[in-house]
């Protein structure tokens, strides 16, 4: 497996609408296994390899990680912040960030809530978190942050790509992973009938919406969504809530909410993956979305369905997924594009 990339894609910072240097990464990347290389006006990274004469296949990840903004800067020169995604409270307590300036490079900070200290609170006093509680203490003169810093600055979680027994553990592998899974899949493949999309797309974490312009400007046959998804097998999770296992393979979506996937093409991956002996999994999500549910409603639609990559703690910087199962969704794929257009996933009438 490519660690050295994998730790590259999860240590480059990007928020939603920031995701430049994971564009850069990913770009170069792609640039020898593709032509056409281009970006639209939300920012998404599309390539082409030529096929010949298969349907259109987009295989996705997003770029985008968790993070957040700067909201107000106090006269103290405490940062407050907005939030550009998803956060759990609870996972924020005493995290170091990097705030990032235009003008003057990244700044570290520490970021804890502006609560009592648990040694001073009063029974009446509030113990719930809330995102506004939060500020970053930056370690310099409020006059200095105040000229350095401005508002709408981007702000990440810093933590470090380790390596954990057979695990994988780094901020933000939703969905640098899947971002990793994508390049793989395709540097693996080979020449294929089907024409491959890769599509590195920006503000998934928003609200899917770098995939809602890339379905309408590509309009696909099919799209493979890649991203992670929750593997609940720890402590405190009643077993039928847990989704998926770590360990346990490649993920096949069959719910979540913002796609119902093709039922053939569920069929189809599950039958690759059971002919070619990867390890897989069939996952119902109850709640969260994956950019395949934005690729099924452009345009016209096209066939969707959504490759995970299980991890635990999704959303805080502690996301970890197995070796394994990475590299059963890379086969997976892989085998996938192999294939494509050997099928017809159609609701034709006769
Ligand atoms: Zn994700």
């Amino acid at each position: 497996m490519n660690i050295e990339l994998m730790r590259k894609l999860t240590q480059a910072n990007g928020i939603g609408g920031c995701e430049d240097e994971v564009r850069d990464i990913i770009a170069e990347e792609l640039k020898p296994l593709t032509s056409g290389l281009r970006t639209d006006a939300m920012g998404n990274l599309i390539g082409t390899i030529e096929g010949t004469g298969g349907p259109t296949v987009v295989v996705t990840a997003h770029m985008d990680e968790i993070g957040f903004i700067v909201r107000f800067i106090e006269e103290s020169g405490y940062v407050r912040l907005q939030p550009v995604g998803g956060f759990d409270p609870r996972t924020l307590v005493a995290q170091r960030v990097a705030v990032h300036t235009r003008k003057h490079g990244v700044l570290n900070g520490t970021l804890m809530p502006g609560v009592k200290p648990i040694h001073l609170l009063g029974p009446n006093d509030k113990k719930e978190l809330d995102l506004q509680d939060f500020f970053v203490d930056l370690g310099i003169k409020a006059d200095d942050v105040k000229d350095q810093v401005q508002i709408g600055d981007m702000v990440t979680m810093r933590r470090e790509f380790e390596e954990m027994g057979d695990m994988v553990v780094s901020k933000c592998l939703d969905d640098r992973i899947g971002c990793y899974v994508m390049i793989e899949a395709i540097k693996a493949v080979g020449k294929v009938n089907a024409t491959v999309i890769p599509v590195a797309a920006v503000q998934e974490e928003v609200g899917l919406r770098g995939a809602t312009t890339a379905g309408y400007g590509v309009q696909p046959d099919i799209t493979i969504a890649l991203d992670t998804t929750i593997a609940g097998d720890i402590p405190g999770m009643p077993t039928d809530a847990a989704v998926t296992k770590l360990g346990n393979g490649a993920a096949i979506k069959v719910f979540d909410s913002s796609q119902l996937p093709n039922r053939k093409l569920i069929a189809h991956l599950q039958e690759i993956a059971e002919q070619n002996d990867i390890p897989f999994q069939l996952e119902v999500l109850p709640r969260g979305g994956t950019d395949a549910g934005a690729f099924q409603r452009a345009a016209a639609g096209s066939f969707t369905c959504t490759v995970s990559i299980p991890s635990r703690y999704v959303h805080s910087v502690n996301e970890m997924c197995a070796k394994s199962d990475i590299q059963a969704c890379v086969d997976l794929v892989a085998q996938f594009l192999r294939e494509a257009g050997t099928r017809d996933y159609g609701y034709g009438i006769g």
